[in-house]
C-alpha cells in the first residue's frame, strides 16, 4: 500500500468494469461498465434483486473472478497484471470470504477449517492452531473446536467461516449473503460480529437483498441489472483506526515452509482417502492385484528355478554323461557298439576325471511271484551311486567285487519296491526277483527322488554293468559313461577334453555329451525368460490399474470442485491444489502397492501351507521395484486429474459447488 496517500486513495477501485459470460446463444452481460471505489475501513452493503449481479461483483472484488473489460485496482495495483499465484496470495493475505452456504469442508473439524488459510500462507502448525482456537473462542465456539460442520448449527457454521475469514487477518471481509441461510437470531449475531470487525478497522463488504441487513452499513450500493443505480451514505464513516496487524508473521526457515505443504497434502490425502474408503479401496484394487501378481510371478519364477537347480544337483554335481550315437533319439544308437567298458577305464585315468562309471540299459520285465512290471534295467558300476548322489532307503549298494564277478545283485528303486513288494508283504532285501528270465537278488532299495525334475513313475533297477552285459544283453556295448569331473576342473573344459580323447580313440565322433552344467544354464535362462514374460504381463495389469486410478481421480476432482473452490478462495495456489491431488494419487498407489506386496507374501504362506509343489522365493529387489513402480504410476496417472483440478477457475469451482 502506498503510505503517502493511504488516507485519500481508495482501497478498491473499479473503473468501467464489465463482466460478460459467453454461453451457447451468445454473451450474457452481467455487469455493465461499473465504476466504484471503496475506502479502507468502510462498511458497505451491496443490495439488489436476485440475479442483478451482486455475487459476480463480489467475486471480482475478491479476485476470484476477473472483469471482461475495465480496470480493477487494489491499493493501486492493477489486478489484471497479476498472475494466478499472485492473485492467490492476494486472496490469502488481504481478503476473507464469508459465503451464504458457509462453504466449510465437511471432512475437517471447525478448527481444521479455520486453520486452512494459514496453511497456504505458510504458518507453522503450532501457531496456526493456537490462532484458530483463539479466533473460534472469540466467536463463542471454544467448545466446538473438534466438531465437524455437519455437527454444527447454521449459525455456528457461519461463525466458523467468519473465523476462517479472519485467520490471515484479512483487511477486507467479503460476505455474500452471510445471513441468507440463518434464522433471525443467528443472523443478528453474525451482523454484530461483522460490525465489530469493521470497528477494528477492517473493510467489510456485505452482499444482501435484505434492506434490514443493509441498514447496518453506513453505505448502501444498489445494483440493478448489472448497473449501480444508487450509492447512498447514512451517518458518518468511522475514522479508520490504524489497522494493527495481529496476524503472526511467517518467519520460519525456508525449508520448513517448503516442507509444510507436503505434510499438509499428505494429511489431506489421508483424510480424503478415509472419507471415501470404499472408493479408495476399489481404486487401489487394480494396483493391489497388479503388484501382487508381479511380486508373486517373480517369486514363483525364482522358486522354480532354485527347485530345478536343486533337482539337477541331485542328479550329481559336475558330471558329464557320454552317450553312444549322434544325439538323443538317434535311431542307430542302439546299434552303435563302439562305446565300451575300456573307454570308461581309459577315461578314469584322465587327470580331470574323478570317477568314470559305464552304464548300459535295457527295458525288461521284472517279476516276483505273480507280480510283474516293466522296468528300466541299468547296468552300472559301484561308483555310479556316489557320482549320482543316490541315497539308500535300506540294504546296501553292490561293490566292486560284484562288478568284477558279474554278480546278479540288484538295487531297486522305490517305484519297483511299491510295484512288487507292497502288497506281498515280503522283505525286499535278499529276495530273488526275475529280470526277464534271469534271477537276481535284491541287495538295496533307493530313496525316492524329491520333486518334479527326474522323478517319474518309471521303475528302475540297478545291476553291475558286467552282469547286464553278459547275462541280460549279451553285448559289450555301453549305453553311456557317466564321468564325475574333479571339483577344481571346469566342466566345459572337461567336456572338450573328453570329446578330443574319445574322438581320437574311436576314430570318429560317434558319441554325444550331456553336461549337467549346460542343463543348469539352460534351465536358468529358460526360467528367467519365462519370469520376464509373465512379469511383463503383470506390469500390463499394473498399467491398467493405473488407468483405473486416473479414472477415479478424475471423478474425484469433478466431485470435489467445491472443495477446490473453497481452498482457492482462502489462498491456495494452483500448485497447492496440484500437489494435493498428486499426493493423493501417489498415496493410493503406494498403499495399493504395499497391500499388494502383503498379498503376495500371504500367497507364499498359503502355498506352503497347502503343501503346493511350488515354492515362492521373494527378492527384496522385486518388492522394491513393485513399490517404486506403483508410486510412479501414481504420479503418471494422477498428474492429469491433478492438473485439471489445479487449472480450475476459482469462481467456477465455487459456483458449481453451490448447485
Ligand atoms: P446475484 O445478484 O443474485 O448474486 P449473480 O451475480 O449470481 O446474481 O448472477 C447474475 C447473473 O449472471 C445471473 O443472471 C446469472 O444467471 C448470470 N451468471 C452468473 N454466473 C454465470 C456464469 N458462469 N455463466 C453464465 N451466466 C452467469
Ligand atoms: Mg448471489
Amino acid at each position: 500500500m502506498n503510505d503517502a496517500d493511504a488516507g485519500t486513495a481508495p482501497l478498491i477501485a473499479l473503473e468501467g468494469v464489465t463482466r460478460a459470460y459467453t454461453s451457447g446463444e451468445g454473451t450474457v452481460t452481467v455487469l455493465r461498465s461499473l465504476d466504484l471505489s471503496i475506502m479502507a475501513g468502510e462498511m458497505v452493503a451491496i443490495v439488489g434483486a436476485s440475479g442483478s449481479g451482486k455475487s459476480t461483483l463480489m467475486n471480482i472484488l475478491g479476485c476470484l473472478d476477473r472483469p471482461s473489460e475495465g480496470r480493477y485496482r487494489i491499493a493501486g495495483r492493477d489486478v489484471a497484471q497479476l498472475t494466478a499465484d499472485e492473485r492467490a496470495s492476494l486472496r490469502s493475505a488481504h481478503f476473507g470470504f464469508i459465503f451464504q452456504r458457509y462453504n466449510l469442508l465437511a471432512e475437517l473439524t471447525a478448527l481444521g477449517n479455520v486453520e486452512m488459510p494459514a496453511i497456504y500462507a505458510g504458518l507453522s502448525p503450532g501457531t496456526r492452531r493456537a490462532r484458530a482456537a483463539a479466533l473460534l473462542g472469540r466467536l463463542g465456539m471454544a467448545s466446538r473446536l473438534a466438531h465437524r460442520p455437519g455437527q454444527l448449527s447454521g449459525g455456528q457454521q457461519q461463525r466458523v467461516s467468519i473465523a476462517r475469514a479472519l485467520m490471515n487477518d484479512a483487511e477486507v471481509i467479503l460476505a455474500d449473503e452471510p445471513t441468507g441461510a440463518l434464522d433471525r437470531h443467528s443472523g443478528e449475531e453474525v451482523l454484530r460480529i461483522l460490525d465489530e470487525l469493521n470497528a477494528e478497522g477492517r473493510t467489510v463488504i456485505i452482499v444482501t437483498h435484505d434492506m434490514n441487513v443493509a441498514a447496518r452499513a453506513r453505505r448502501i450500493i444498489e445494483i440493478d441489472d448489472g448497473r449501480i443505480v444508487d450509492d447512498r451514505r447514512s451517518g458518518a464513516d468511522r475514522a479508520p483506526p490504524p489497522a494493527a496487524s495481529t496476524a503472526p508473521a511467517a518467519t520460519r526457515p525456508g525449508w520448513r515452509r517448503k516442507l509444510d505443504p507436503f505434510r499438509e497434502a499428505f494429511r489431506m490425502a489421508l483424510m480424503s482417502m478415509n472419507a471415501h474408503r470404499l472408493r479408495t479401496g476399489l481404486t487401489m484394487l487394480g494396483i493391489v492385484i497388479g503388484v501382487a501378481s508381479v511380486v508373486c510371478v517373480v517369486a514363483l519364477g525364482e522358486g522354480s528355478r532354485q527347485r530345478v537347480l536343486a533337482n539337477i544337483s541331485e542328479l550329481g554335481t559336475n558330471t558329464i554323461e557320454i552317450f553312444a550315437g549322434k544325439d538323443f533319439g538317434d535311431t542307430r544308437s542302439g546299434k552303435i557298439t563302439t562305446l565300451v567298458a575300456a573307454d570308461a577305464e581309459q577315461l578314469a585315468r584322465q587327470p580331470y576325471v574323478a570317477a568314470a562309471t559305464p552304464t548300459v540299459s535295457t527295458q525288461s520285465t521284472v517279476r516276483l511271484g505273480a507280480k510283474e512290471a516293466s522296468a528300466l534295467v541299468n547296468g552300472v558300476s559301484e561308483r555310479y551311486f556316489a557320482a549320482k548322489g543316490t541315497k539308500l532307503a535300506r540294504g546296501s549298494f553292490f561293490n566292486a567285487a560284484s562288478v568284477t564277478s558279474r554278480a546278479l545283485d540288484v538295487v531297486i528303486d522305490e517305484n519297483t519296491r511299491k510295484a512288487l513288494f507292497d502288497t506281498a508283504g515280503v522283505e525286499p532285501i535278499g529276495t530273488v526277483v526275475l529280470i526277464g528270465t534271469v534271477p537276481a537278488r535284491v541287495v538295496g532299495v533307493t530313496q525316492p527322488q524329491q520333486g518334479g525334475f527326474g522323478s517319474s513313475q518309471n521303475l528302475s533297477l540297478y545291476l553291475p554293468y558286467t552282469a547286464v552285459q553278459t547275462r541280460i544283453l549279451g553285448s559289450t556295448a555301453l549305453r553311456s559313461i557317466t564321468l564325475k569331473i574333479r571339483d577344481d576342473v571346469d566342466s566345459a573344459y572337461a567336456a572338450q577334453e573328453v570329446t578330443r580323447f574319445l574322438t581320437q580313440r574311436h576314430g570318429s565322433k560317434d558319441f554325444f555329451i550331456l553336461n549337467t552344467d549346460d542343463i543348469r544354464r539352460t534351465i536358468t535362462s529358460t526360467t528367467q525368460t519365462m519370469t520376464l514374460l509373465i512379469a511383463a504381463i503383470a506390469v500390463i495389469s499394473l498399467v491398467v490399474g493405473g488407468i483405473g486410478v486416473m479414472n477415479i481421480m478424475l471423478v474425484s476432482v469433478s466431485e470435489r470442485v467445491g472443495e477446490i473452490g473453497v481452498r482457492m478462495a482462502v489462498g491456495a495456489r494452483p500448485v497447492d491444489i496440484l500437489q494435493q491431488f498428486l499426493t493423493e494419487a501417489v498415496m493410493v498407489c503406494l498403499l495399493g502397492g504395499a497391500v499388494g506386496v502383503g498379498l503376495a507374501l500371504a500367497c507364499g504362506v498359503a502355498f506352503s501351507l497347502a503343501g503346493s509343489p511350488f515354492t515362492l522365493i521373494y527378492s527384496s529387489g522385486s518388492i522394491l521395484i513393485a513399490l517404486t513402480c506403483s508410486s510412479f504410476i501414481g504420479v503418471a496417472f494422477g498428474y492429469l486429474p491433478a492438473r485439471n483440478a489445479a487449472r480450475l477457475d476459482p469462481v467456477t469451482a465455487l459456483t458449481n459447488s453451490r448447485q
